[in-house]
Parts: structure tokens; C-alpha cells; sequence
């Protein structure tokens, strides 16, 4: 793999913990698959909560990749959802020389659903 986006001084990130971007979330999931082609997917199910927003690119020759699931999680919550359908494209580039040259943009997406899964309501006493 290469080296995944720095996304340390990016304002939406700024190291927030998963409460205090989702507070009535139990936990935010992506179920789908990740590749390039049709025939190069695999299937992925993706714990926000366990493993941060950023999901890796599997490209070995991508750098600053990966693909920002929270961004995608963030749009549900706003627009009110709890299940959404969402192709999220690699921020990565291919043949970058480690970053040092732009390369081609990084071909690989997820696709699939983000699953919000709101904390259950307290009980009435
Ligand atoms: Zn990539």
C-alpha cells in the first residue's frame, strides 16, 4: 500500500472523536465493495466508529489516497437519512513518484451504503 492522504490538518478531521462528529450515532457503517473494475472488487464492511472515517486504497501504487467515508457519512446524517447509497472515489494518485509528481488520479471507488445506526432512544420511565 502506498501512503494514504495526511488528512491531520484538515478542519472537518481535526482529530474529532467519532462522538463528537455522530453524538446520536451508535455507530456509522460502510457496506460495499472496493476496486477498479467490475471483475477486481472486493467486499468490505467498514466500522466508522472502529477504524476512523478514512478507508485505506488497496492500490499498492497509490499515494494520498483513500476514500473519505465520513464526508459521506456526514451528508447522510444531515440530510436525514439512515441508509444512503454512495460512491466515494480514491483522493489518491497513481505514478506519482510518492507524491513528488501529480500522476493520474486513482481509479479505484467504493460503492455501497452507509448505514447509520442511531443510539437507541432512552427508555420512558
Ligand atoms: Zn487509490
Amino acid at each position: 500500500m502506498g501512503e494514504p492522504i495526511d488528512r491531520s490538518q484538515s478542519p472537518f478531521v481535526i482529530q474529532s472523536t467519532f462522538g463528537q462528529l455522530y453524538p446520536d450515532m451508535d455507530d456509522v457503517v460502510f457496506e460495499g465493495t472496493i476496486g477498479d473494475m467490475p471483475h477486481n472488487r472486493r467486499p468490505i464492511g467498514f466500522s466508522i466508529r472502529e477504524r476512523g472515517g478514512l478507508i485505506r486504497c488497496p492500490d499498492p501504487k497509490c499515494w494520498g489516497g483513500g476514500f473519505e467515508v465520513d464526508y459521506a457519512a456526514s451528508d447522510a446524517m444531515r440530510e436525514g437519512l439512515t441508509e444512503k447509497a454512495v460512491q466515494v472515489q480514491c483522493v489518491g494518485h497513481v505514478n506519482s513518484y510518492k507524491g513528488r509528481r501529480a500522476g493520474q488520479p486513482c481509479s479505484y471507488s467504493a460503492e455501497g451504503v452507509i448505514k447509520l445506526k442511531p443510539k437507541a432512544a432512552a427508555p420512558v420511565v
